[in-house]
């Protein structure tokens, strides 16, 4: 069996453990007889699958009892219009911090339905940073305030110390390429969304964690599978959910609780993001794009300053058994996406490979 490493930004690679499990139960799940993808999801089986899920990311995220979990379909993006069509209750305003293309078209399609401001920008410089902010610009009655915690495309992240003081204005949070990766506080937000397919298990697959008073304020125009109450009234089983993809879900939450849970997650993922910009920093040849007190530890983007050196990196290291290394065509150079699943071995194969790199073409 051939497996490469995986550096992919979304989707990515998955726990190998969870592959296998998930091979293993395939063609019968169980005593059932049958595949997860096969079974009623009002059967007993996909019943007890999506209310393992939800406890086992409850107790992953440390989430309080007055928010709910919700397993929803459209993606994260989605969750764009979602947010203001629910959220936007009493003054029909919300604030946002642009801190990437994600941020920035949460903040479009609020747009469409409300007053979003801007309060800050980092788009002078490429998104390079997470732009300082001070709570006397915020809009003081705003209905929510949005960030995307961890900027997928640029590499940068608010840290769970940084987040933005918002009071009582609920904090929504884009966790898309975070979840799972670091330990944050779920009661400094009213609402943390998240696409699944990086760090949690496979496209199709969206997680909700809102604070419950805010579940229930929808416009009433408001399409009924697009209600957070809908869903929440329904254990998110108003309609077909996506049953695999949580099935999925469930078994990576399984495997993060095997390995010591979110804070270990954070130690290492710490651990593995340090070695790497630690050897892009030391190095004369490659130059991380962001600046060091903003960066992810999940995206990595670096270039060498040279697109023909960049491109040739792309084709040579796939060739060295790492695919996906190719950054967003809006940086350019290479970004390598080190989520949960990547193992330290990666980072180290990437770092060799780094090394010859620079030897053969410095
Ligand atoms: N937000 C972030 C931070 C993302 O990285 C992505 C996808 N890469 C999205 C939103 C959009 O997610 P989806 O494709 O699930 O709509």
């Amino acid at each position: 069996m051939k497996r490469v490493y995986n550096f992919s930004a979304g989707p990515s690679c998955l726990p190998l453990e969870v592959l296998q499990k998930a091979a293993d139960e395939m063609v019968s799940y169980g005593e059932s007889g049958m595949s997860v993808m096969e079974m009623s999801h009002r059967s007993s089986y996909f019943i007890d699958i999506l209310h393992e899920a939800k406890s086992l990311y409850k107790e992953l995220m440390n989430v309080p009892d007055n928010y709910e979990i919700l397993f929803l379909q459209g993606g994260a993006s989605t969750q764009f219009s979602m947010i203001p069509l629910n959220l936007f209750s009493k003054t029909n305003k919300a604030d946002f911090i642009i801190t990437g293309s994600w941020a920035k078209k949460a903040y479009q399609e609020s747009a469409r339905y409300g007053e979003a401001k801007v309060i800050a920008s980092s788009e002078d410089k490429t998104f390079s940073y997470i732009p300082k902010v001070a709570s006397k610009d915020f809009t003081p009655d705003a209905d929510f305030f949005h960030i995307c915690v961890n900027n997928t495309i640029y590499g940068t992240r608010f840290k769970p110390d940084s987040l933005p003081e918002t009071g009582n204005v609920p904090l929504v949070g884009d966790m898309s390429s975070n979840i799972l990766s670091e330990v944050y506080d779920v009661s400094k937000f009213g609402l943390i969304y998240a696409g699944a397919q990086k760090n949690m298990g496979p496209a199709g697959v969206t997680a909700v964690i809102i604070r419950k008073d805010l579940l229930d304020y929808a416009k009433d125009f408001t399409p009924t599978m697009l209600k957070y109450k809908t869903h929440a009234d329904n254990d998110s089983s108003y309609n077909t959910p996506p049953c695999y993809g949580i099935y999925i879900c469930k078994l990576v939450y399984e495997w993060v609780k095997a390995n010591g849970g979110v804070a270990e997650m954070e130690a290492i993922n710490k651990e593995k993001a340090q070695k790497l910009y630690d050897f892009i920093d030391n190095s004369a040849f490659y130059k991380g794009t962001v600046v060091p007190e903003d960066r992810s530890l999940m995206n990595v983007p670096f270039i060498t300053g040279s697109d023909e050196l960049d491109a040739l990196f792309v084709k040579e290291s796939k060739k060295a058994g790492m695919e996906n290394l190719k950054g967003h065509r809006s940086v350019g150079g290479m970004r390598a996406s080190i989520y949960n699943a990547m193992p330290m071995a990666g980072i180290d194969t990437l770092i060799d490979f780094m090394q010859k790199f620079e030897k053969e073409n410095a």
